[in-house]
């Protein structure tokens, strides 16, 4: 490590990337910084639904799936320790995913056997019994062991243990380029200064793109907005996560059901529309007619990292060395985090990576 600077590595975005990104480094005995545009925690990462399971999880190719499977065996016993070191309860809660797709029970059930996944055929009797509030049963899979986060509670449960091993986090902060010398990247230029490490790490989420635009490869991620609702429900209505037709219910501890959610490009706006709602409520109160007494609590939208191919970027840069990335995680960056952050970490370390980078090369 080069002495004169100060930091091993800077972190360039507090979401769930960011901060796991940074615990990984930091536990590698790296100096770490994360800096952070806003506070951590408050884009994509608390936005989403927190299902530890690619929606549909058979349409999405190998190297999406060798993450997913990777983070899904680890995530319960992280999730606690994320929990006893810092003190906030992420909420894991392993509900199990209900998924209503007649048409692709066969490819679900091969794509189950080549990954060794907790997957059964299920028919719409099946589907009454796992979920009885269902109006319309129909077959499909059920997998068991799919478990789920609460995102609000999950980034701030990671935040609280990254405080409590006091690893350095500037907030309210925006990384605008990067230092380079004689070809390295060696630091960030912020609106409050330059800041100098050894290597520089962008898990900027929908951002990325822009920020890295000028360095000559292109990264293709682009903000996809998504829209959730939340119906203030009881603990006894729902317990199994329901997914149909591209929308899906999320039972939390407490009872309380988040519906979602629009796929949306529409820059990087983040505002909420009546349309949204009214279609989120009139679909869930279709697949779970129930739901019409409960109140919906909040509305709310956050900015997926798009990428079209799903396969998030996990990479050194290949026009400026000691600078990497992390970003285009998409509808997944909260079940990919976990392996995501740890091969970027790999990477960095010069470690054994955990999987084949290559298909995460930019
Ligand atoms: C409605 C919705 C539902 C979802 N549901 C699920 C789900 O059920 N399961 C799942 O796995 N995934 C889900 N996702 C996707 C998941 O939330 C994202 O893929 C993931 O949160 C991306 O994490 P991130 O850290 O890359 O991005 P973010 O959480 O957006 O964090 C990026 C951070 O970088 C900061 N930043 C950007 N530029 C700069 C800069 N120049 N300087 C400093 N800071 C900067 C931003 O302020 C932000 O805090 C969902 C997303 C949405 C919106």
């Amino acid at each position: 490590m080069n002495q004169d600077l100060q930091y091993d590595a800077i972190i360039v975005g507090g979401g769930i990337i960011g901060m796991l990104s940074a615990l990984h480094l930091h536990e590698a005995g790296r100096r770490v910084l994360l800096v952070e545009r806003g506070a951590t925690g408050r884009e994509s990462s608390w936005a989403g639904g927190g299902i530890l399971s690619p929606l549909y999880p058979w349409r999405y190719p190998d190297s999406v799936t060798e993450l997913a499977v990777w983070g899904q065996a680890r995530y319960p016993e992280f999730l606690q320790e994320l929990h006893s070191g810092g003190g906030v309860d992420p909420e894991y809660r392993p509900s199990g995913l209900l998924i209503l797709a007649e048409d692709e029970i066969e490819k679900a059930l091969v794509w189950a056997s080549r990954f060794d996944a907790t997957l059964e055929a299920t028919d719409a009797d099946d589907a009454g019994r796992i979920a009885p509030a269902l109006a319309t049963r129909r077959a499909g899979v059920w997998l068991p062991r799919v478990g789920q986060a609460r995102n609000p509670r999950l980034v701030k449960s990671a935040r609280a243990y990254l405080d409590a091993r006091n690893v350095p986090i500037q907030e309210h902060t925006e990384v605008l380029g990067f230092l380079t010398e004689a070809g390295h990247c060696v630091g960030v230029q912020t609106q409050r200064g330059d800041l100098r490490a050894t290597q520089v790490l962008v898990a900027g989420g929908a951002w990325s793109g822009a920020l890295l635009a000028d360095l000559g490869s292109p990264i293709p991620i682009e903000p996809v907005r998504g829209q959730m609702i939340l119906f203030r429900g009881d603990a006894n209505f729902l317990s199994p996560m329901v997914l149909a037709d591209d929308r899906y219910a999320i039972p939390r501890r407490d009872g309380r059901i988040v519906m979602g959610s629009t796929l949306e490009h529409a820059g990087f706006d983040k505002s909420t529309t009546h349309e949204a709602r009214d279609d989120l409520y009139e679909v869930a109160t279709r697949m779970l007619p129930g739901l019409a007494k409960f109140e919906v609590e909040h509305q709310w939208s956050g900015l997926r990292p798009g990428k079209t191919d799903n396969i998030p970027l996990i990479s050194e840069h290949p026009k400026l060395p000691g600078l990497f990335v992390n970003a285009g995680h998409f509808r997944n960056g909260v079940v990919l985090a976990l392996a995501s952050t740890r091969l970027i970490s790999d990477l960095m370390l010069g470690r054994e990576p955990i999987l084949n980078p290559a298909p995460y090369a930019i």
